[in-house]
């Protein structure tokens, strides 16, 4: 078997038994990169001297018998939004470009510490806003599946790196559903993580109420492994939590049986490709042979979840993205005329077209007079999606539900109508606004081809149970590789 096709685990485990060397998996993944960069634009920054280095180093360490670990010399890539000490981070924006951090985020940090060999940054939508990579001002990530597609987004350049095998895994981040989806596109695995699991240390700000980071591979247990790795309470994000368990991947084979599996009505009618509905359903039809109990259900007000959606993460973001000045970080204009209108021109230059119409709306319902009227609506419409799941989970053990409404539209189709690219995250926002734990597994393709990926939703701090589920899932559908890889192209 090829090392770049093997997963974390294999790969762990081969260079624990001394049968590879941390290099050599490192050097795997850079040639893999080397391949498929010019096609795919997964990653926006390789750093191969540092990785090798990292992997010298790691090695060093494995061979004193210091570092012990499953991830141990295991290579991984970063999605941009993510800080990493002397590497450049710009979330995919001009208005970063040779923003070099002084710190490594939380989850990197955990990930270094388990051995792990940090290949590089991936690519993203600027600042995580969008569903498809195209806002990067990076140019756009290509599907591996099918080069004239999108690969989803935000984290888009994770999960196109992942399934195009330039790395067996990649962290990405998740507002609305920008693990997920993306994931579902590009037929992987991706987990976002109940709110407060994994430390935001490190990660620039979206949404804070919102943004998790979570991780992608290409199976569940590999998925599990790097959750295990990042997943722990952080003093340094006020909103961490200290969970009772951390353990992700001790029952992943205990099967589905007993487990109460609810299908909400509404989000299996209109809307929906057939193709992909139908391939969900057949894989919970499946699970229920297994022994789990199946059961539809009615999810209310689950239409509200997207504008009170995009007035939270708008809100948030005008705030957050106040900060990009052209005084501490990045970019600044070259030319100005004092002060003011040096803030105005670098933002004006600095950020893309997505991002300024989040800051404008963000901005408008903030702003008083519209506040009551609009942000604290939104808050109330979030606490009344929190009580329906709350409702749902009394019932059930999770959800299964879409990813996306589709499998993966071609490069340009959604760009054009903002609305509509944003009525595309029906089925993953609800999980932020709840603050609950989901994970996309691949259940198959539609007849063009493409990756079909199921949802499956947990109560808070229920990840081990969903992993538990998508692992069921894999066992009835096996990985699939994009032809792109499989032939070698
Ligand atoms: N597509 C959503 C947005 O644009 C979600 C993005 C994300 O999860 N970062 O806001």
């Amino acid at each position: 078997m090829d090392i770049q096709s093997m997963t974390a685990a294999e790969l762990g485990k081969r260079i624990r038994s001394r049968e590879l060397s941390a290099v050599e998996a490192a050097d795997a993944c850079l040639e893999q990169i080397e391949k498929m960069e010019k096609q795919v634009n997964g990653f926006v920054r390789v750093d191969r001297e540092g990785a090798r280095k990292q992997a010298e180093a790691v090695q060093k360490k494995m061979d004193a018998g210091e570092l012990t670990g499953p991830l141990a010399g295991v290579p991984v890539a970063v999605k941009d939004n993510i800080c990493t000490e002397g590497l450049e981070t710009t979330c995919g924006s001009k208005i970063l470009e040779g923003f070099v951090p002084a710190y490594t985020a939380e989850a990197v940090r955990k990930l270094q510490e388990a051995g792990m060999v940090i290949l590089g940054k991936t690519n993203m939508d600027e600042f995580a806003m969008g569903s498809t990579t195209e806002t990067s001002y990076f140019g756009p990530t290509k599907n591996p599946w099918d080069l004239s597609r999108v690969p989803g987004g935000s984290s888009g350049g994770s999960c196109a790196a992942v399934a195009a095998e330039e790395c067996p895994l990649a962290l990405g981040s998740d507002t609305g559903g920008s693990i997920r989806q993306p994931s579902s596109f590009c037929g992987v695995v991706g987990i976002k993580p109940t709110y407060g699991t994994v430390s935001r240390y490190g990660l620039i700000a979206y949404g804070s109420s919102l943004d998790q980071i979570g991780p992608v591979a290409r199976d569940v247990t590999d998925c599990a492994l790097a959750l295990e790795a990042i997943a722990g309470h952080d003093p340094k994000d006020s909103t961490s939590i200290a969970r009772k368990s951390y353990d992700f991947t001790g029952g992943l084979a205990d099967g589905v049986k007993g487990m109460r599996i609810g299908i909400p009505r509404g989000y299996f009618g209109e809307g929906l490709d057939a193709e992909v509905g139908q391939k969900i359903l057949d894989t919970v039809r499946m699970l229920e042979k297994q022994g789990a109990v199946v059961e539809e259900f009615d999810l209310d007000l689950i239409q509200y979840a997207i504008p009170a959606y995009y007035v939270i993460a708008s809100a948030e973001a005008s705030s957050n993205l106040a900060r990009f000045d052209g005084v501490k970080y990045g970019y600044r204009a070259e030319e100005y005329d004092g002060l003011h209108n040096m803030y105005k021109k670098s933002r004006s230059e600095g950020f893309g077209a997505e991002v300024k119409r989040r800051i404008m709306l963000g901005s408008f319902v903030l702003s008083s007079g519209y506040y009551d009227a609009y942000y604290l609506k939104a808050l109330k419409t979030k606490a009344l999606i929190k009580r329906e799941f709350d409702r749902a989970f009394d019932s059930f053990d999770m959800i299964a539900a879409p990813a996306a409404p589709s499998t993966a539209p071609r490069l340009g189709e959604s760009l054009s109508d903002p609305l509509k690219m944003y009525l595309g995250d029906i089925y993953t926002i609800s999980v932020n606004l709840a603050g609950l734990p989901g994970i996309t597994v691949p259940v198959g393709t539609d007849t063009k081809g493409l990756p079909i990926g199921m949802q499956l939703i947990g109560d808070c701090f229920d990840e081990a149970k969903i992993l538990r589920a998508a692992y069921a899932c894999e066992q009835i559908h096996a990985y699939e590789r994009p032809a792109l890889v499989k032939e070698g192209r």
